[in-house]
């Protein structure tokens, strides 16, 4: 059977050459006589693969020293309480709402503390990123708290925020990887991999070592970041298929020119998408603001509930399958992660075209 061009937010869509060598692997890991799931977490095989993992997401985001690289499980929602509880020893840290995963963080710290919103892009249903140059940052907060990338409504920083000198944190998830950032300027990134890293069941957290306390009275030892960063992610056992399979990403994204090359690509994808949405008369991109426009997912609507849903039922008999939207959005939303080729992205700019001639008044 041939391969759809899969648009899914995630899990989502991986590059075919990983898939292929993970495959040719599966029996026999490098003659170990096992696969990767079947082998203890504690052999120096599975030892060789976790410390390549990281060496090669160091060398591709120029993560530096002091910085750790956990590979956690719980889901990236079960950062939003993480952070806060290992990050804010003053209980304190704002906010920037951008749509329903920045929400989702700050209702988590609400649980647990005093978050505030300086900033929100809810009076227009999150289609745009609210101007960043001047927070009314609380000046003991424990930091800045963003969703660099809006899975749902498809908006992305391209500036960070102004934090006033307070640190920043952010959920990278469905931009992980997908473009060069420069680490020194966040306190911690987080991110689940399912989008654009690996399959689900990791999230990477990326955190400068200052930041870690050393003691957490009442916290469990599972939701203290030290238990992982003394323990190189190795304190329990870890998904050690996850972790391998990001570690054969990172080594493709090497292999491929690393990040700026992956951002060019996507850069170039997202264009196409984006000029030809901009031109038609059928479709129409739900994020007008051009500077606040993700690379990643790209959501767009008919203005007609009956003829997205006769889209995307056409669309998938075509081979172009999830490109259902998010129901707080509606419509219809493009996934395309660093896995998804120009082709597949040409394929279906070619196929919206053919609709809208199609169903010319
Ligand atoms: N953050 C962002 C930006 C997301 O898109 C998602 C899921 O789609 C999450 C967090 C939550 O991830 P998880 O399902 O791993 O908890």
């Amino acid at each position: 059977m041939a391969r759809v061009y899969n648009f899914s937010a995630g899990p989502a869509v991986l590059p075919e050459e990983v898939l292929s060598r993970a495959g040719s692997e599966i029996l026999d890991y490098q003659g170990s006589g096992m696969s990767v799931m079947e082998m203890s977490h504690r052999s120096k095989v599975f030892q060789g693969i976790i410390d390549k993992a990281e060496a090669d997401i160091r060398t591709l985001m120029g993560i530096p020293e002091n910085y750790k690289v956990l590979f956690l499980q719980g889901g990236d929602s079960l950062l939003f309480a993480t952070t806060f509880i290992n990050l804010a020893p003053h209980r304190k840290a704002d906010f920037v709402i951008t749509g329903n995963w920045a929400k989702k963080a700050y209702q988590e710290a609400q649980i647990l503390g005093d978050p505030n919103v300086v900033a929100s892009s809810a009076d227009k249903n999150f289609t745009y990123i609210p101007d960043c140059s001047d927070l009314p940052i609380r000046e003991d907060t424990d930091y800045l708290y963003i969703c660099q990338n809006n899975t749902i409504y498809g908006t992305q920083y391209h500036t960070l925020p102004n934090t006033k000198g307070h640190t920043l944190v952010s959920d990278q998830s469905s931009m992980f990887l997908s473009e060069p950032v420069d680490v020194t300027k966040f306190g911690c990134i987080h991110a689940g991999v399912q989008k654009n890293v690996g399959p689900a069941g990791v999230q990477i957290v990326i955190v400068r070592e200052d930041l870690i306390p050393d003691d957490l009275p009442g916290v469990p030892t599972m939701l203290r970041f030290k238990t992982q960063a003394d323990k190189g992610s190795l304190y329990n056992t870890p998904n050690c298929w996850g972790i391998y399979m990001c570690g054969l990403v990172f080594q493709w994204l090497l292999e491929n020119g690393g990040l700026a090359a992956m951002h060019e690509k996507n850069a170039e994808k997202a264009k196409i998408l984006y000029d030809y949405l901009d031109a038609s008369e059928l479709f129409h991109p739900t994020v007008a603001d051009t500077q606040s426009r993700s690379l990643m997912n790209v959501p767009f609507v008919t203005g007609d509930k009956d003829l997205d849903a006769e889209f995307v039922a056409q669309a998938a008999e075509a081979g172009l399958v999830n490109l259902k939207g998010h129901r707080t959005v509606g419509g219809m939303r493009a996934s395309i992660y660093n896995a998804m080729p120009k082709a597949g992205v040409e394929a279906l700019v070619n196929f919206m075209d053919g609709f809208e001639r199609s169903h010319k008044k």
